[in-house]
């Protein structure tokens, strides 16, 4: 039983076509609704088809295995005219699967306590674009006070999203660390902050606070979708216990996707 979790473009619906005929031809069962039985999910689409397959079916321990028709396509493993060789690689289970950690944000406001869980990253700005000023801490010693547009805490995997773009560095997705990312620090005779990424051990606990005037206008950024929370006192980040899945054919797909993809 295998789930095709497919976006909605010309090219994915598309492919969907073809792939799933050539399943059932290998006598599979398909499914188009989520399926909490099957034994693979098959997202069809770009990097970001894969983070909201991923979110929306509550990170689910099925491994994942992404066919890319988007326009980037880092996550997906699998590109359209390999389908064949694909379904034959993994009738023969010549395939690793690889585990994804994730980030988590604990957020503290006056009222309760809210948990978060992104593949990518959780980002923390300003609302209406203001500079957002955050007591930083890393397992309780404080670090700095950073003022500047935001902060991003990368996973690995998400290392090559948002994080490479603000100057972070790629993480290979087995290293048990999260990056913190400033967005646009300022260091000044008025300011102090950080201006280049840190790499942080997966054990410590990332602590934001934003100073009093913050409290009301700190936006959360998960895996790129805003949420704003009222009354924050303090936010929390660590690597979730949730894990996901993935397969993977070759490892060394990696490097050539990181050349090929980004040089
Ligand atoms: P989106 O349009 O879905 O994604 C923006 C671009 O980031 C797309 O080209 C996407 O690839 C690529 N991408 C996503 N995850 C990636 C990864 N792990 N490694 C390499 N590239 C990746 O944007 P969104 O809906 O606002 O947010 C989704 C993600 O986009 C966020 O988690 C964030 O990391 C990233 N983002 C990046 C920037 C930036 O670089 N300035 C700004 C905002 C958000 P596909 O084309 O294959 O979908």
């Amino acid at each position: 039983m295998i789930n095709i979790i497919s976006n909605n473009d010309v090219k994915s619906r598309e492919t969907s076509q073809i792939l799933t005929s050539k399943l059932i031809d290998k006598g599979f069962q398909t499914f188009y609704k989520y399926n909490h039985n099957a034994e693979l999910n098959i997202c069809i689409g770009g990097d970001g088809a894969f983070l909201r397959a991923v979110r929306k079916n509550n990170f689910p321990k099925i491994p994942f295995v992404g066919i890319n028709t988007g326009s980037l396509g880092f996550f997906q493993e699998i590109c359209p005219k390999e389908i064949d060789d694909f379904i034959f690689r993994y009738l023969n289970n010549d395939y690793s699967t690889d585990t994804i950690s994730l980030v988590e944000a604990k957020i503290f406001t006056d009222q309760k306590e809210y948990t978060l869980t992104a593949v990518n990253e959780i980002s923390i700005k300003g609302t209406e674009s203001k500079v957002i000023h955050l007591d930083v801490y890393i397992d309780d010693n404080h670090l700095e006070t950073f003022a500047g547009d935001g902060l991003i805490v990368s996973t690995p995997v998400g290392s090559t999203a948002y994080n490479l773009s603000t100057g972070g560095s790629v993480v290979y997705p087995s290293l048990n660390v999260l990056q913190l990312t400033p967005i646009a620090a300022i260091n000044s005779q008025a300011y102090r902050s950080l201006l280049n990424s840190s790499i942080i051990p997966g054990n410590l606990v990332i602590k934001l606070v934003p100073t009093l005037r913050y409290k009301n206008s700190t936006l959360i950024l998960v895996d790129g979708d805003e949420l704003l929370l009222k009354n924050i006192n303090s936010i929390k980040l660590s690597f979730s216990n949730k894990i996901i899945n993935r397969i993977i054919f070759n490892k060394s797909r990696y490097w050539e996707h990181l050349k090929g993809k980004f040089l």
